[in-house]
């Protein structure tokens, strides 16, 4: 398990799976060809050249609570995509296999409603979509529910069976995009590939980490940061969101943590000619 230091909070990855299947539905261009073009992008790629998505929670421990930033896909629902559908993998077992009880924690983050980032958020229990972090509040970004409760989603009822009932266990609040949830961790507005879309930022004894959410899918678009995926909800301002940030992060030392970066999944950015390189 992959896990990373900032200043005094600890992030912990629990991979529920990767996948190379993906990618030429999300980033045509990421061809291995054009893949095979950048030096630093083999980790992230399977041996047929192609690009490998990695779904994971990260674990953000601090001294005030337990936070769970993104659930994966997440088992028994109904999904169209076929590998997913009614999927029963083992990432509760993995959670705890990394040391942690669902029942510790204390707060849930949504860097945004899609199918890969909410599975978990809820588990069937006798037939009823349960919160499966039965303690936490799971806080979501107002413009990111006041879109998606009146949107249908590609995959699947994934509002229904996994956002909906957390509204309806009395878990859910509803926060801002620049929300403080700790003294250390606070939401970031990164909006392109959703309306309400936000990232992560740790800040902890002058260090500083952001978790991207899918602002940024894959390490490709470090070095082509023009390259939004066919989900980005609008495509333009993605592309602004994603350029501005990695000119901040190429100024400055933040740890860079991808939410679908297979390992080493997370890295510096760093100029490199006219775009960037991840340094991992
Ligand atoms: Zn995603």
């Amino acid at each position: 398990m992959l896990s990373w230091q900032i200043g005094n909070v600890r992030v912990s990855q629990v991979v529920e799976l990767t996948t190379a299947s993906l990618g030429p539905h999300l980033l045509p261009q990421a061809t291995p060809a054009a893949m095979q073009a950048i030096p630093w992008m083999a980790p992230f790629l399977d041996e047929r050249g192609r690009i490998v998505l990695s779904m994971h929670a990260l674990v953000i421990e601090t001294s005030e609570q337990t936070i769970v930033v993104d659930t994966c896909i997440g088992n028994d629902k109904p999904r169209t995509y076929p590998k997913w559908n009614f999927m029963q993998g083992d990432f509760l077992r993995r959670f705890a296999a990394a040391g942690f009880a669902t029942e510790q924690v204390d707060t849930v983050l949504c860097t945004h409603m899609h199918v890969d980032h909410v599975g978990w958020n809820t588990r069937l229990v006798d037939g009823v979509w349960q919160p499966t972090f039965a303690n936490a509040q799971y806080l979501f970004a107002e413009a990111e529910w006041q879109h998606w409760r009146h949107e249908s989603q590609e995959y699947g009822p994934v509002i229904e069976d996994s956002v909906q009932p957390i509204f309806d266990a009395g878990q859910a609040v509803i926060v801002s995009q620049h929300h403080q949830v700790t003294a250390e961790v606070a939401l970031l507005p990164t909006p392109g590939h959703t309306p309400g879309h936000v990232s992560v930022r740790i800040q902890s004894q002058g260090e500083v980490a952001i978790i991207t959410g899918d602002m940024i899918h894959h390490p490709c678009q470090i070095a082509h940061p023009d390259w939004s995926t066919l989900a980005d909800s609008d495509p333009a301002i993605a592309q602004l969101t994603r350029t501005e940030f990695l000119q901040r992060c190429g100024d400055e030392p933040v740890l860079v943590i991808g939410t679908h970066f297979a390992a080493p999944t997370a890295g510096h950015i760093v100029k490199d000619g006219d775009a960037y390189r991840l340094d991992y």
